[in-house]
């Protein structure tokens, strides 16, 4: 099943499957989760027609039957690649990975690539330019995931040097107030507080803190989800008045809009 009920994209695209935890903000990874409850499902004898999850999360999966997918799409769309996993790990393959940035360059699709691993990032994209000579691909936008201001600080010099058409931040979920700096390295920023039973509680004051300075610099920002009166929101009309905010990227070389669905 491709078609995805994120807001800023209409569908997810998973080539690879499989991760391992590298910070806070991978503590209640939804993707080990998911794939874990299902694993073991399928250790008790069912889902035996998926044999991704005969194998537990930690391991890298590379599923060949899906690489070539986007080309069955005929309607030209926005695609969040890997939403099972992280595509810059340590071991990922880098002819796989060549195959999927080769998908991503013949198709029309606009992709999404996020990543917790920002210098395998930049090494393994700026290589991958550098031996095709080529210009970064128009339609692969990327970015860095952060939790922390921690993480912004190891990041965002990687996402600085990393070629590509688009770059974002998405703080998700986000687990403290975040001052930002080089704003000229990314263009869209993804907000959203952390979602589940064991959820860590985010501050409404670090969103305000947020749409505070990408007002003032001028970055579009998205906020997906946020806690109100005990419950998290992914509601506009539900957040407080100077935080109703869900805008897109600008800077959209193809013109797709994300959040339009087939
Ligand atoms: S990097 Fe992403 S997919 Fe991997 S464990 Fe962390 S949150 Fe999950």
């Amino acid at each position: 099943m491709s078609i995805t009920k994120i807001e800023w994209a209409d569908r997810v695209w998973n080539p690879v499957v499989g991760c391992q935890k590298v910070g806070k903000g991978c503590k209640h990874c939804y993707a080990e989760q998911l794939h874990t409850q299902r694993h073991k499902a399928y250790l008790r004898g069912k889902l035996q027609n998926i044999p991704q999850y005969k194998f537990p999360f930690e391991k890298l999966q590379y599923l060949t039957e899906r690489l070539y997918e986007p080309y069955k799409w005929k309607k030209p769309c926005m695609v969040f690649v890997n939403s099972m996993g992280d595509l810059f790990m340590h071991l990922m393959d880098r002819e796989y990975l060549y195959e999927i940035l080769e998908v991503i360059g013949k198709t029309k699709h606009t992709y999404i690539i996020l990543t917790k691993r920002a210098v395998n990032m930049m090494l393994m994209l700026n290589l991958y330019y550098t031996e095709k000579r080529m210009k970064p691909l128009k339609n692969l936008w990327i970015g860095i995931s952060v939790s922390t201001q921690r993480d912004f600080e190891m990041s965002i010099g990687f996402l600085e040097n990393t070629k590509a058409a688009v770059k974002l931040l998405s703080i998700e979920p986000i687990l403290e107030n975040i001052e930002l700096y080089n704003y000229s390295s990314f263009n869209w920023i993804i907000a959203g507080c952390e979602t589940g039973k064991r959820r860590r509680k985010a501050k409404l004051g670090w969103f305000f803190n947020l749409a505070e300075q990408c007002k003032k610099e001028g970055i579009p920002l998205f906020i997906k989800q946020m806690e109100v009166e005990g419950a998290v929101e992914t509601e506009i009309e539900k957040f407080p008045q100077f935080l109703k905010i869900k805008q897109f990227c600008h800077k959209n070389p193809l013109g797709l809009g994300g959040g339009e669905k087939d």
